[in-house]
């Protein structure tokens, strides 16, 4: 996928505006969030442009990802928490603000600023079969 010029993590792939770089390989880059929920805040993005998940390929996302168990982990060691949220936003009404995938690694900590609303719903009888059927279309 080409760069995109307006694109803010392809011009920190590109190198023309810097970060706090973690490693690069040719699929991936990791550098610290400039805006960190926590210390340690990481994110994990694909070097290629795609601006949501669902557009990028299946193999791309696999290079991409192989990345997280290792980086989670080292992210725990070198902070110290207790455990990570690793978050991928897709879209604006997702919180996402940076139309490049990324994977935020987001150091936890008892008592720390970062909530969740998480309002844990129910299905009416039937209604999780209907789901899954409809879901099971549309895949691939
Ligand atoms: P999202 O809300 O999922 O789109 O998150 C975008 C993230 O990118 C935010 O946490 C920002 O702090 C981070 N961010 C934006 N610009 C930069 C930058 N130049 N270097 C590092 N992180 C950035
Ligand atoms: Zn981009």
């Amino acid at each position: 996928m080409k760069a995109d010029p307006d694109c803010i993590f392809c011009k920190i792939v590109a190198g023309e505006i810097p970060c706090a770089k973690l490693f690069a390989d040719d699929a991936a880059l990791a550098f610290l969030d400039i805006g960190p929920l926590a210390e340690g805040h990481v994110l994990l993005i694909p070097k290629a442009h795609y601006e949501t998940i669902d557009r990028m390929p299946a193999d791309v996302a696999g290079r991409v990802l192989r990345h997280l168990p290792a980086l989670a982990k080292a992210v725990q060691s070198a902070v110290g928490c207790e455990g990570v949220n690793v978050l991928q936003n897709n879209g604006r009404i997702a919180h996402q603000f940076v139309p490049h995938v990324h994977f935020h690694i987001i150091p936890r900590r008892a008592g720390d600023e970062f909530h969740f609303n998480w309002p844990a719903g129910k299905y009416p009888p039937g209604r999780a079969e209907e789901l899954v059927e409809a879901i099971r279309k549309e895949l691939p």
